[in-house]
């Protein structure tokens, strides 16, 4: 269709093809020019017009930081979106990872390009009790003159951003992003301010999306991916290794005598000393392997494409690093020992992801059954000293 009628009747004004009004040439408008003109009409149209422009661009800029996939992706696609306009002297992002945990995670761009704007927020808490308060972007002088000067404030001094936006959503506070003064000179208008405010609200519901994907996917004590993640992963890796020429394995890591090391120094050492294993599993890694909690004290990882030797290599290599750990707690703590399993699948084996868990669990308790602190590979016909484990 070419046309599009505003109006059925004789005088419709039509939209041509190219999406302009082209009533300009209809008779009556030509007739009544000079007194459409004295109303002020064609100059609201060409207001109207650009605010159809802006909403538009704003429509597709939101469209594409919501189809990112990471928040990296989308903090460089908004600095690359603010940046094209204003050129600020530079963009911080800073929020917190995990609703439960004060870390704070910080992200700085200047020039398109990532940079150190030698930030260092401890703690993000003091600007969500004021921002629950004032909701809106607020320059440095205005927030020191609001909140005072400082601990929090100080932290922001260095760079005094003229714009500090909180990232809120329906899940509360997480963060601020800062904009830097616009490098040419001049305040921000009212204009750039709303597009600012506009385009953040989007980045902040993204992020927050991004983050609880992310959180649907991973322990909360550890950070490492959860037994729902792992399995899925590993399920994908079955289908991917029978199309492949490669091997994967599963390692299934338990540690040794772990309640009695609870009784005697308590859970809360215990919880201290499973995320400093957590720490040494995702460190002896790469990163595409799957290092995940399975639960408790138990953990796996899946390593794709991976030599059997290698795999055995890894496993003997957590397992003598745990075995030196030492985790700085109140009172001293004795190291603690893992026993692992591994279970080797290529585009042969016809196991499910429950089986492959259940093979390397065997090894796993092959290596208890040798006495602990040691790694055992699966094979067919392994056997038990204490039957007992075999359930
Ligand atoms: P084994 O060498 O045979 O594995 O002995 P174990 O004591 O480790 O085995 P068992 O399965 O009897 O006990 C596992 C213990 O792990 C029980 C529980 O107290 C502890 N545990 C599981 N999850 C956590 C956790 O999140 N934090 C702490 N602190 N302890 C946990
Ligand atoms: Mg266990
Ligand atoms: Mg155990």
């Amino acid at each position: 269709m070419n046309s599009v009628d505003y109006n059925s009747g004789a005088d419709s004004f039509t939209s041509s093809s190219n999406g302009q009004l082209d009533f300009l040439s209809n008779p009556r408008v030509v007739e009544n020019y000079a007194a459409l003109m004295d109303t002020g009409v064609f100059s609201y149209i060409d207001y109207l017009n650009v605010e159809i422009r802006n909403y538009k661009n704003l429509f597709s800029i939101a469209l594409n930081i919501f189809n990112r996939t990471s928040i990296d992706a989308i903090l460089d696609f908004t600095v690359l979106q603010i940046s094209d306009r204003f050129l600020p002297s530079f963009i911080g992002f800073v929020w917190r990872p995990y609703q439960n945990k004060e870390d704070v995670t910080i992200k700085g761009y200047q020039n398109y390009k990532t940079a150190d704007l030698g930030l260092r927020i401890e703690s993000i808490t003091p600007f969500e009790v004021f921002f629950q308060q004032h909701a809106v972007p607020i320059s440095y002088d205005a927030l020191v003159a609001q909140m005072g000067d400082n601990v929090a404030t100080q932290a922001l001094r260095e760079v005094s951003p003229a714009l500090i936006i909180p990232i809120v959503g329906p899940s509360g506070f997480y963060g601020l992003i800062l904009v830097g003064r616009k490098i040419l000179g001049g305040d921000y208008n009212s204009i750039e301010l709303t597009f600012i405010q506009q385009l953040m609200s989007f980045v902040s519901l993204a992020i927050q999306n991004n983050l609880h994907y992310e959180h649907s996917l991973r322990d909360v004590k550890t950070g490492l991916y959860n037994h729902g993640f792992f399995m899925i992963r590993l399920t994908e890796e079955i289908a991917r290794v029978k199309r492949s020429p490669y091997t994967s394995s599963v390692i299934v890591i338990d540690v040794d005598f772990f309640k009695q090391f609870n009784d005697t120094y308590g859970h809360v050492a215990g919880d201290q000393v499973l995320e400093n294993i957590a720490f040494m599993i995702k460190q002896g890694v790469r990163l595409e392997d799957v290092p995940s909690r399975f639960g408790g004290e138990e953990f796996t990882i899946l390593l794709s494409n991976t030599d059997p030797e290698i795999v055995w290599a890894v496993a003997e290599r957590l397992r003598v690093s745990i075995a030196n750990l030492k985790v700085p707690w109140d009172v001293p703590l004795p190291s603690v020992t893992i026993s692992l399993g591994i279970f080797t699948f290529d585009n042969n084996t016809n196991v499910t992801a429950n089986e492959i868990v259940n093979r390397a669990d065997m090894a796993l308790y092959a290596s208890k059954d040798r006495g602990r602190n040691c790694t055992t590979a699966w094979e067919p016909g392994l056997r038990f000293q204490n039957a007992s484990y075999i359930t």
